[in-house]
This record gives structure tokens, sequence and C-alpha cells, in this order.
């Protein structure tokens, strides 16, 4: 099935707003075996817009649109696509009670002229916007399809993955099913330098890596006719995967870190505790996040002061007046101490320099220790952090977690 994309608005021409749609609905549909050749931008003026759509039909079995379905007078997405299908518009009651009542929850009055936005023509199949008063359209003639989608993409993006790629997967007899690999402590460009020859040659699973913060996701998507097929076609290239890359991958269904560990310790019926100084509580909030943690987390400990880690943990007056509280020596008192007081299976500790400023000669802001105790002795770790201070933070938690995890894991 081939599909075309139309973008409609004058902004775009003019470079005053950025074509995210057109980015956005492209990855979206390259791993459902739909192609699309042709892309076209086109302003807010009928006659282009007529022909726009004319050559994009006659190539197309699908046409998607975005943008110009607003109250606006320059708005004329939907009049034109339907005069160019043949068909007139008329008013849809349900959709004139909807925008109205939208309007009237939020204090607002309706003007006459956002009418249009419920008028369609009497065969569409209407789109649901949850996220504002421009409902979108399928209309549908000789088999094909023009599919017309509201410009804004908080409205776009949700419309398109709950009904509009439903919609073409059913047309084109596919759909596709998808597992994620969840990777901590190698880079993206790591991931996919090693993943290179896999990820060029694969067509169906095809992968797709995204970065954020400290991890790496690969999203392997096959097209299938049923769950079964999917997982059939997607399993071989996991597990390839899995002995490519080793024990940086720690998931491969989607879970966050926190929650593989959350999991393992339910599973080996172990405790933990931590105490934290640089991330001031986001470590057992971490946990904490999810249901059942009580299980399992019996305590945690923000002791940002020396004299705290001293009072709640035991850290000795020596250490800190000597190698000071970002060093190895403290974090691994730190974690002593806590597993020791909390009485658990297992403690983290956190202690470093968060930034932007402050760190010292040989330690600069981004330094963080991580210690974990457990019956087995103590590991520390040096880490060597960048970005802001929220991003050193949450980096933080990420090696504290997967410590744990692989600590976990190799018992
Ligand atoms: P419209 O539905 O044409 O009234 O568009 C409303 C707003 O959506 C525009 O002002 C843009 O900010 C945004 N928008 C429209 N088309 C796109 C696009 N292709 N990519 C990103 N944003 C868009
Ligand atoms: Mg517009």
């Amino acid at each position: 099935m081939i599909a075309e994309l139309i973008c409609v608005g004058t902004e775009l021409l003019m470079g005053q707003v950025l074509n995210t749609n057109a980015h956005f609905i492209a990855k979206e549909l390259a791993p459902s075996g739909i192609d699309m050749y042709h892309q076209i931008v086109v302003g807010d003026n009928p006659k282009r817009l007529t022909e726009a759509v004319e050559t994009a039909l006659s190539r197309a079995d699908v046409v998607l649109l975005s943008g110009g379905l607003g109250p606006t007078d320059d708005d004329l997405t939907k009049e034109t696509v339907a005069k160019a299908l043949g068909k007139e518009l008329v008013l849809f009651d349900d959709e004139w009670d909807k925008l109205q009542r939208w309007f009237s929850s939020k204090g607002r009055t309706i003007a006459p002229n956002n009418k249009k936005q419920a008028m369609f023509p009497k065969d569409a199949i209407i789109l649901d916007n949850p996220n504002g008063t421009a409902p979108g359209c399928i209309m549908e003639s000789d088999g094909k399809a023009a599919i017309l989608m509201p410009g804004p993409p908080r409205e776009l993006q949700p419309m398109f993955r709950n009904h509009v790629l439903p919609y073409l997967l059913k047309k084109s007899g596919h759909r596709l099913y998808s597992r994620e690999i969840r990777i901590f402590g190698m880079g993206e460009s790591d991931v996919t330098y090693r993943l290179d020859d896999l990820i060029k040659n694969q067509t169906n699973p095809t992968i797709a890596p995204y970065a954020k913060t400290g991890e790496v996701t690969l999203r392997i998507t096959a097209r299938c006719q049923n769950e079964a097929e999917g997982e059939a076609l997607v399993a071989p290239t996991i597990e390839t995967i899995k002995a490519t890359l080793g024990d940086v991958v720690y998931d491969t269904d989607g879970h966050e870190l926190a929650e593989v560990c959350h999991k393992m310790l339910i599973e080996n019926g172990k405790t933990l505790a931590v105490a934290e100084s640089c991330t001031g509580g986001r470590l057992a909030d971490a946990f904490i996040n999810y249901p059942g943690s009580s299980a399992y987390f019996m305590e945690g400990d923000v002791t940002y002061s020396n004299d705290a880690k001293m009072r709640c943990l035991g850290v000795r007056a020596e250490t800190l007046d000597t190698v000071g509280a970002v060093s190895e020596e403290c974090a691994r008192e730190m974690a002593d101490g806590c597993r020791r007081h909390a009485g658990t299976d297992y403690a983290l500790s956190t202690t470093g320099y968060a930034g932007p400023d402050g760190g010292e000669p040989g330690k600069p802001a981004g330094t963080v220790f991580i210690a974990l105790a457990s019956e087995t002795g103590t590991i520390v770790k040096r880490l060597n952090l960048f970005g802001d201070r929220s991003r050193i933070r949450h980096s933080a938690v990420l090696n504290a977690l997967d410590l744990l995890r692989r600590n976990i894991c190799t018992k």
C-alpha cells in the first residue's frame, strides 16, 4: 500500500514552524510496511491544495493530510479535499454538541465559525481529538482514502497513533508487533556501531534506536499477521542483540531499570535500604514509585550534611576530615552503616558533587561515588558524570540501580 503526505500551512513554507509532523508520521510509518514515496508541503491556498490532493490521489492509495482544520477562513483542508472527492459537507449534530460542551466547559463562548469544525461529508469516519477542538476525519472514495488530521503536534500525534495507524494497518492487511530492548551502560553511538550490520540489513523486523538520559532503547518491530508470527520474527533478533551487546542489556520488554530491580528484589525475597546525599531522595523514590515496594524497601536516609552522615550512618569523622564526603571511603561507610542499622540484605549509597559549582581538585562537579553493601561485601564505584545538576543526579540514580541489578544478577 502506498501513502502520501500533504502538510498544509503557509507557516511551514515560510519557515516559521518546523515541519515536525512530517518527521513524526514518516518515522511511525516506516516499520509498518506502508510505502511513502512523496511528501508535499503546500500553503493555505485552495487552488494549490487542490492540485496537491489530486496529484497525491493519482499515485497513492491513502493521502494523509496535516493542518488546516481550524475554525478560521484560511483553514480549508476539509472543504478542499471534500470538493476534490466530490463530497458535500453536512453538520454532524453530535460533533456540534461536543464542540459546544467543550467551549462551555472551558468557560469560553463559541463563535459561529466554529460550526465548520463539526461539518464533514456524511459518510466520513470521524477521528476523535481529545486534545483540541478540531476532530480529524477519514474520507473514503473509490477504494482510496484521505485522512485529515489537525496541525498541532500534540493533537496529531495521539490521533495518528490511536486511530490512523490502526486504520492503515487494517487497510493494508498488516499489523505490527514490537518489543523494546533496554540498555544501560553503553552510549547510543556505541550500540549502533556494534549493531551496524544488523540495523542496516534488517527489513522485517526493523530496529529503531533512541536514547534518553543515560539509557538507550532499541525498538524491534515486525510486520506480521498475528502476535505469534510477530514474536517469531522478533525473537531471533533480540537474541542476536543480547549476544552482541552482553550484560548492558537489562530488559527485553520495555521495563524501566528501577522496575527491573523492583521485580528482582521481590522475586529473590531480598530487602533494601538506601543512604543518599547528592541524589536527595530520588533513589528511594525510584523504588517507592512501584506498588508493592513495601515488600523489600525498608528505609531511605537522606544524609546531606557531614553531621547527618556521622550521626545516622556512622560515617567516621576521620574519613570526612581526610578524604571528605565525596570519596570512595565515605560512600562505602554510608552503605555499610545503612545496611547495618536497617538490617537489610542490600544497601545502596550515593555521594557526589551534583554541580554546577563545587568540586575539588581531581574531583570536579559530576564526580559521584556510589556503593552497594551486601553480605558478600561492599562494592564502590566512581562515576564521572556530566550535564546539569538534574541530569547528574538522575544519572547517579540510574548508575546505583544498575549496580544493584548487576549484583543481584550474578548471585
Ligand atoms: P492548523 O491546523 O493548520 O491550524 O495548524 C495549527 C498549528 O499547528 C500551526 O500554527 C502550527 O503551529 C502547527 N502545525 C501545523 N502543521 C504543522 C506541521 N506540519 N508540523 C508541526 N507543526 C505544525
Ligand atoms: Mg494552518
